[in-house]
């Protein structure tokens, strides 16, 4: 039987990558981790989301406020050094970036561009592997949790979510294949599906608004998932409740991915 432990994640070290604004799902994981005790390490990418992002960073007293780009490895190179020499290790990495071109995310999925294809895969989805490896070496001896964003579109056809649903299906294939890699040093990797939020990422689907009164239609629950839902299933992967499961992609989305029409 576990206790209930007021502070979790007290003496832990998380890296939150994926915080835009305080709409972002990133956001209230970081919300949910500071509540448990856990110290923080926020990124940004480029000074105009820094003027955001410093401001929240600051309010839950972040240890480090960092920039990167996740498709310049001299930026992760960089970033992980830093986490290196202040914190000598870490034990939470939150991956909750994703990006494809507005053209690519509207019409007909036939059309995507191989630049297109290119773009999306590498920032939604080979980032997370960029990511868990130099967070590895970081890791080791810790217990380690490694947690990534995806959505239904990665099992079924939702359109326009198009070349994103392929990233997606390709992040939570690498979560399985990262989560063997990693499980010898008792690192976890997990995804959360979550239902549709919205976030600043979410206003580049075309449509987006039809997304979220069909899921508060739908499903089981008869209404939205919020960003707090996010935060408080990850609070619980990163938690020694979840210690034995790794590999998983785990819905928040109100039991959308149940249905079948
Ligand atoms: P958001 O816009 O707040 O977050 C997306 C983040 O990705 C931003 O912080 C942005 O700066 C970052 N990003 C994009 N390209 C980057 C790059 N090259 N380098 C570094 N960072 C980069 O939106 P969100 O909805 O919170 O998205 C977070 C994650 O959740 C994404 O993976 C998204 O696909 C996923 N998700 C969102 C929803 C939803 O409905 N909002 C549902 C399921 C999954």
């Amino acid at each position: 039987m576990h206790n209930l432990v007021l502070k979790p994640f007290e003496g832990k070290k998380a890296l939150i990558l994926g915080v835009a604004n305080e709409r972002s799902l990133a956001w209230s994981i970081a919300q949910h981790l500071y509540q448990g005790g856990a110290r923080l390490a926020f990124t940004y990418q480029g000074e105009a989301l820094e003027r955001r992002v410093r401001p929240l960073a600051e309010s839950v007293q972040a240890d480090i406020i960092y920039p990167c780009n996740v498709s310049e490895d001299s930026h992760l190179d960089s970033l992980f050094a830093e986490i290196k020499n202040q914190w000598g290790g870490m034990d939470i990495l939150i991956h909750s970036v994703a990006f494809a071109n507005k053209e690519d995310l509207e019409g007909r999925f036939v059309h995507t561009s191989r630049e297109g294809f290119r773009i999306a895969m590498d920032i939604s989805a080979f980032s997370l592997i960029a990511t868990a490896r130099r967070a590895e070496p970081l890791m080791e001896g810790r217990e380690g949790s490694i947690i990534t964003l995806s959505y239904y579109g990665a099992q079924k056809v939702v359109p326009n979510y198009n070349i994103m649903g392929v990233a997606k299906a390709a992040l939570e294939a690498s979560v399985r294949y990262l989560a063997y890699d990693l499980g010898p040093k008792k690192i976890r990797v997990n995804a959360i599906s979550a239902g549709p939020v919205k976030t600043l990422a979410a206003a580049g689907i075309k449509n987006f608004k039809s997304m979220l009164a069909a899921s508060e239609e739908k499903t089981p629950l008869h209404e939205n998932i919020s960003a707090d839902d996010v935060g408080s299933l990850s609070a619980f992967l990163c938690s020694s409740y979840a210690k034995h499961i790794t590999g998983s992609t785990l819905y928040v989305d109100s039991g959308a991915h149940i249905m079948g029409v």
